[in-house]
């Protein structure tokens, strides 16, 4: 995906208000990340382990997306595959839950998927990291393939939120 600066992932959040966009944690190394691999950027907020963004340009435009990960209960060690790469990685796949935009989000709906916890789906689809033995099945689809593959998944859900 084509590098984004800070000021241009603030503008793009669609399902918080203008002021939590401009607050929100947005990982200082922009400039180091590995943009051609990525089909999306995912980060954690480092002081608030509930939260989550991404951000993905599905159709020329950024969209970002505030995700929360509901505190896990006991027991949750149930095995789960990402929804987006399918990948079930070693550090685990978590339920993402994103508020929708507009008026839906603003009456208290909100929509769900299963993400990889740190968000490197992009990076698991083309090998770039490790998920970890048995994380990924095999199959006899082309990257080119299950990239796009990981791509229409994302840009399903970022519609679920948007529409
Ligand atoms: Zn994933």
């Amino acid at each position: 995906m084509t590098p984004l600066t800070e000021p241009e992932i603030r503008a793009a959040f669609v399902n918080c208000t203008k002021g939590e966009a401009k607050r929100l944690h947005v990982p200082r190394d922009l400039g180091t990340r590995p943009w051609d691999d990525l089909d999306f950027l995912g980060w954690r907020d480092p002081q608030a382990l509930d939260r989550a963004y991404l951000v993905a340009v599905p159709d020329g435009r950024p969209v970002a997306l505030a995700l929360r990960r509901p505190s896990p209960g006991p027991g949750r060690q149930r095995r789960t595959m990402c929804s987006v790469c399918l990948t079930n990685p070693v550090g685990g796949v978590s339920l993402m839950v994103a508020r929708k935009a507009g008026k839906a989000g603003q009456q208290g709906n909100s929509v769900g998927i299963y993400l990889c916890d740190d968000l490197a789906c992009s990076l698991y689809v083309r090998g770039r990291k490790d998920a970890g033995p048995g994380a990924r099945l095999p199959e006899s689809l082309t990257l080119e393939e299950k990239v796009e593959r990981t791509r229409s998944h994302l840009t399903a859900f970022i519609t679920r939120v948007t529409t």
